[in-house]
């Protein structure tokens, strides 16, 4: 199979929109997505995109390399999900709605036992966010893969990270540490019951964007980020943009039962704190709208917890009852 044939079959379909390979892992080219916002998909040089009326296009991109983000042994379907979902995180963060997907491929070598699970659960992760793969690259070399996201934002509303100021409340979704722990567990490095390992495993594989969260927040929040690289690093991209300080209470950290079963107490802090891979929302939240926030967590409607407040300052710090509490790690840094 040479590079076209790879992308008619796995990548390709005849109406340009969301591609699906049937059962014997052929692209039928059906379920094409009602107003998707697509003129021209894959298959010319380039894609024609309609963002909806009074919106902004949010475009975002992320690689992930074999052996550096992921073991290159790693099923190929977990590697398409994590990377889809991972890149996903970014456009809801922004409050962003997910549109359109491109995907630009390195591949060692042309193995359909690899290509057929990764396309699969490739369009069936965008399907369930519904979002189209619009385009793409296909190479050969060692094994890594760039994710683009687009979607839309109401113009002037979309979620930055230089908004929060001074007496806003720093809130996070869902539970931190996880997706640390579900490394650790991939790696074998983690001794915990069955259901514990594959809980965590499951959250590092399949980190959920958050868009429901995010689309409630662009009412309501002063700043947001994704958590890909730790609270402490990425609240402090909050606190860097926005010039202010923030502290955490590290008893108000929200941490999942399988996590506390699994490490004790200060690892557990460890990784809520400096873990990455968790994909939760963190934000901030004025005053005067606290109330809100505070009403849809009460109803269930938003998961999230309040975990300190925004001050005049730099960087991040944390307490445990009213004490300083020092944490030596920071987060994942490439370069660092
Ligand atoms: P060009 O030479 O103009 O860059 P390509 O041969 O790279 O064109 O790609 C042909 C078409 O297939 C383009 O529409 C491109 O977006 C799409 N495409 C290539 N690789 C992929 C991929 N991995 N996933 C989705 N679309 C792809
Ligand atoms: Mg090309």
């Amino acid at each position: 199979m040479n590079e076209f044939e790879v992308i008619g079959r796995y990548f390709r379909s005849s109406t340009g929109a969301l591609a699906k390979p049937n059962d014997a892992g052929i692209n039928t080219g059906i379920d094409a997505m009602a107003d998707s916002g697509i003129e021209t998909g894959i298959g010319d040089d380039c894609a024609l995109l309609r963002v909806p009326d009074g919106h902004r296009l949010a475009v975002s991109v992320d690689t992930l390399v074999a052996d550096v983000h992921f073991p290159a042994s790693a099923e190929p379907a977990l590697i398409a999900q994590r990377a889809l979902c991972v890149s996903l995180s970014d456009l809801a963060a922004m409050g962003a709605k997910p549109l359109w997907i491109t995907l630009c491929l390195t591949l060692p070598e042309v193995d359909e036992s690899w290509i057929g699970p990764f396309s699969c659960a490739l369009h069936e992760t965008a399907a369930r966010y519904n979002c189209a793969l619009v385009g793409g690259d296909t190479t050969r070399g060692p094994l890594a893969l760039s994710v683009q996201v687009m979607g839309s934002v109401p113009i002037g509303k979309g979620l930055l990270r230089s908004g929060a100021g001074i007496g806003d409340q720093v809130y996070v979704t869902g539970t931190l540490g996880d997706g640390a722990a579900g490394l650790a567990a991939v790696q074998q490095h983690l001794q915990s019951s069955e259901n514990d390992i594959t809980y965590l495993k499951q959250r590092f594989f399949h980190p959920e964007p958050q868009f429901k969260a995010g689309a409630q927040l662009l009412s309501f929040a002063s700043a947001a980020i994704d958590i890909s690289d730790g609270l402490l690093a990425d609240l402090g991209h909050i606190c860097t943009a926005s010039g202010v300080r923030a502290v955490v209470e590290i008893d108000q950290l929200p941490l999942s039962a399988a996590l506390k079963r699994s490490v004790d107490v200060e690892q557990q802090r460890l990784w809520a704190l400096s873990g990455g891979d968790d994909y939760q929302l963190c934000f901030t939240v004025p005053a005067a709208h606290i109330a809100a926030i505070e009403a849809l967590i009460a109803d269930s409607v938003l998961d999230a917890q309040r975990i300190g407040e925004i001050c005049a300052g730099e960087g991040v710090v944390c307490r445990l009852q009213q004490q300083p509490f020092d944490i030596a790690h920071k987060g994942y840094n490439h370069f660092g």
